[in-house]
């Protein structure tokens, strides 16, 4: 892929976020685009961020680690570059926001929470216990979001929708931790419309939590959609999509 195909792609991503918001009447600017960099090499990744992105995900705590390192540095060099010559249409991000989009093991906490913004995959009360145990002792409120398995699939990772409500309520006690709303991912499917009634039911746990004032008014996140099914979830209510391989390709064959 060249550096112009992901320009083309990223300029087409956006441009269905946009469509997509305009039909739930939003527009662009209410969504963002976490760029899943799983399967993307570190200069594509450079790439978006001299287009001006900043939100960036991973799924894996051994691959974020490395990619945080790898683009601390890479965004190091370019201010050093760019106080010896500035340039006045550098859109190149002061600093990225990296998302933990993967499922998150509590002997894991410690590594990703300094290196995050959200965490999107809280699924369980042991892990949120960690995590609200890790934040006290560094003094730290951490930002997180109850995954929930909308689509029923007993492989997948996620807290069941019966229980998602209660695990809000017992979240909303923790005040190290800010619940500031859901993440869903839908079942693996060619057709974009199977994923519509997860993202609904989703999207109702969520009204339901903050009509009853859980999480008060930072509870405002709400992330459902992938590279094959962003425009049904922000059309249902999305407003945080996670797109990997509709920006960078598809993952390499060899990593299947
Ligand atoms: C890989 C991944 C994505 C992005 O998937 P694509 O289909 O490549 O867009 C989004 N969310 C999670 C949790 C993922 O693991």
């Amino acid at each position: 892929m060249t550096p112009a195909e992901l320009r083309e792609a990223y300029r087409q991503v956006t441009d269905r976020i946009g469509e997509a918001a305009a039909r739930s009447g939003r527009s662009a600017e209410d969504i963002v685009l976490v760029a899943v960099t799983k399967y993307a090499t570190v200069d594509q990744i450079q790439q978006l961020l001299e287009l001006g992105h900043t939100d960036l995900g991973e799924s894996r705590v051994q691959q974020l680690t490395q990619r945080v390192a790898q683009i601390d540095e890479f965004l190091a060099r370019k201010r050093t570059l760019a106080n010896a010559a500035p340039k006045s249409k550098d859109l190149m991000p002061e600093q990225v926001r990296w998302h933990m989009i993967g499922h998150l093991q509590r002997n894991k906490v410690k590594q990703v929470v300094p290196l995050v913004s959200l965490i999107h995959s809280v699924d369980s009360l042991r892990l949120a216990e960690e995590l609200h145990n890790y934040a006290a002792r560094h003094d730290l409120t951490i930002d997180i979001l109850l995954q929930v398995n909308a689509s029923g699939e007993g492989q997948k990772n996620g807290v069941a929708c019966p229980a998602a409500f209660h695990l809000a309520e017992q979240i909303d006690t923790m005040v190290h931790l800010r619940l500031r709303g859901l993440m869903t991912m839908a079942a693996q499917s060619d057709n974009p419309e199977d994923a519509r009634g997860a993202f609904a039911r989703t999207a109702e746990i969520f009204k339901d939590i903050r009509d009853a004032k859980i999480g008060g008014p930072t509870l405002n996140v709400l992330s459902m959609g992938m590279s094959h099914d962003f425009e049904v979830a922000i059309e249902e209510g999305a407003n945080v999509v996670r797109v990997g391989s509709a920006l960078f390709g598809e993952k390499p064959a060899d990593d299947a």
